[in-house]
């Protein structure tokens, strides 16, 4: 099973949805609208269903920490599994 972690396209919204499958067109979880899948940004790919969601936690918080013009330099990066990052954020 692939899982894929994808941004919308939406620039007021750019909500993060995890996709399982690949479809012609796709739902934004956030906005609730319906764009083609290859207007979207993939982010992330995995096999692994909590590397998935671990993905998509990793983006909501760069997308709180940076612009949103930054977020495409983030898909290039490996995303750390450190728990202690998400600790420093909640706490
Ligand atoms: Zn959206």
């Amino acid at each position: 099973m692939n899982y894929k972690v994808i941004v919308c396209p939406d620039k007021y919204c750019r909500g993060i949805t995890i996709i399982r499958k690949e479809t012609k067109t796709t739902t934004c979880r956030e906005c609730d609208k319906s764009y083609d899948l290859e207007d979207y940004k993939i982010s992330y790919e995995t096999n692994n269903h909590e590397e998935a969601i671990e993905a998509r936690t990793q983006l909501l918080l760069k997308r709180n920490d940076e612009s949103e013009e930054n977020i495409g330099e983030f898909t290039t990066r490996t995303i750390s599994k450190k728990e202690t990052d998400k600790e420093s954020y909640f706490s």
